[in-house]
């Protein structure tokens, strides 16, 4: 945020304390550890403000003391560096899937020291899973070893539709659920604060922070896996509506999506088609369900008809992304989800039709790279959800 910014705040100081804490948390979120007059000089505030926020983080074990810096020419004290307090503060991350539930804890670095992973209750009940995942909870905090009162928060990343504001899931359609307010009911069962997101946006929070990513502003994030999902990210900040890439009419042909509609994305190039299509094809293998996964291992291996199934569904992908360029042109597109561990498989025919259908003169200012941090994404997203609303207030930012 530029210091012009703040000063349209200045009226509020409670916010400003708040504004200033959340800058410089993120400030030494991002570092190796910074003196309190080079925080000062970065961030364009008072030495006296610098120290003042910093004393009561210090207190309340959130930043910590890492070692001396070097001292001025001139002689004096060795100033002392400064940087987040890793186990200050403890959050949990949960990736609630259909198949599986994974659930996380991690540090204030975001670092997961302790993860479980179980099937889900095949009931799909609603009582049963929130049964399910506050005793994972309990678990994870045990088999960690961590103070309950130095956890901030809960995270959940859940397919579908979820008001991120209230964390009520609007419409899950793995569990069929409507209108469940998994956030109030957790927080109930579990005394602790609990969010909640739309998966996809969730893994780009885990991407964008998490992934060896260089600074970029505006990002959209394609999360390939059963279906398919977007995120996009405007001046650094996550783009708080819906954005349903793998809904994009791509095709003509009748081919039926599972929202009712005919010739989506999702319809021809999700996991789910893909998997569709290679058992449709392999009609010789009836007893044994066909998964991406053995498609993309018959590809590597040669096998011409896997190789043709993962080619379409990247041209399919590829064109859908030069709709995108056309009208977001993003400094970078992300391709995550289960279905990107195919790498090049997937990645070199998306970035050929990519470039067939993008003009050139918007396409080469963008880069179109696979995730870095693959299937832990969700659960990374999970727990930055909670350290961002928690302890460093990005909203803010
Ligand atoms: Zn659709």
């Amino acid at each position: 945020m530029s210091v012009q910014a703040l000063d349209t705040r200045k009226g509020d100081p409670k916010l400003m304390g708040q504004i200033n804490q959340a800058l410089i948390l993120n400030l030494l979120r991002n570092g190796n550890g910074l003196s309190r007059t080079q925080i000062a000089q970065k961030l364009k505030l008072s030495k006296a403000t610098v120290s003042r926020v910093i004393n009561g983080l210090i207190e309340n074990k959130i930043v910590s003391v890492i070692g001396e810096g070097e001292s001025k020419k001139t002689g004096g004290r060795h100033p002392v560096i400064l940087s987040t307090n890793s186990s200050g503060r403890f959050v949990i991350g949960i990736d609630l899937g259909t198949t599986n539930i994974v659930v996380g804890i991690a540090n204030l670095k975001g670092e997961i020291i302790k993860k479980i992973r179980v099937p889900t209750d095949c009931s799909h009940s609603v009582e049963k899973i929130i049964l399910q995942i506050s005793n994972l909870v309990e678990e994870v905090i045990k088999q960690a070893n961590i103070k309950k009162n130095l956890i901030e928060g809960i995270g959940i990343a859940e397919a579908g539709i979820v008001d991120s504001s209230s964390g009520i899931i609007r419409y899950s359609p793995n569990f069929n659920w409507k209108n469940v307010n998994i956030t109030s009911i957790l927080e109930q069962k579990t005394g602790l604060h609990v969010f909640a997101d739309n998966c996809t946006r969730v893994m780009a929070i885990g991407e964008i922070w998490h992934g060896e990513r260089e600074s970029v502003n505006n990002i959209f994030y394609v999360n390939v896996g059963y279906g398919i999902g977007s995120a996009l990210m405007i001046n650094g900040k996550l783009y708080n509506k819906h954005s349903e890439f793998g809904h994009i009419p791509i095709t003509d042909e009748k081919i039926l999506c599972n929202c009712g509609k005919y010739g989506c994305l999702e319809a021809v190039a999700s996991g789910n088609a893909i998997e569709q299509k290679a058992n449709h094809l392999h009609n010789d293998s009836k007893n044994r369900w066909i998964t991406a996964k053995d498609i993309a291992e018959r590809a590597e291996q040669g096998d011409l008809v896997a190789q043709k199934i993962f080619k379409e569904a990247g041209y399919y992908i590829g064109k859908g992304l030069s709709f995108i360029e056309n009208v977001f042109n993003p400094d970078k597109i992300i391709i995550g989800g289960g279905i990107s561990a195919a790498g090049k498989l997937l990645l070199d025919p998306i970035v050929e039709s990519y470039n067939y259908f993008t003009m050139a003169i918007i396409k080469s200012t963008t880069k179109i790279e696979l995730s870095t941090i693959g299937m832990d994404a969700g659960i990374y997203g999970a727990v930055t959800m909670v350290l961002n609303k928690r302890i460093f207030y990005t909203s803010l930012l």
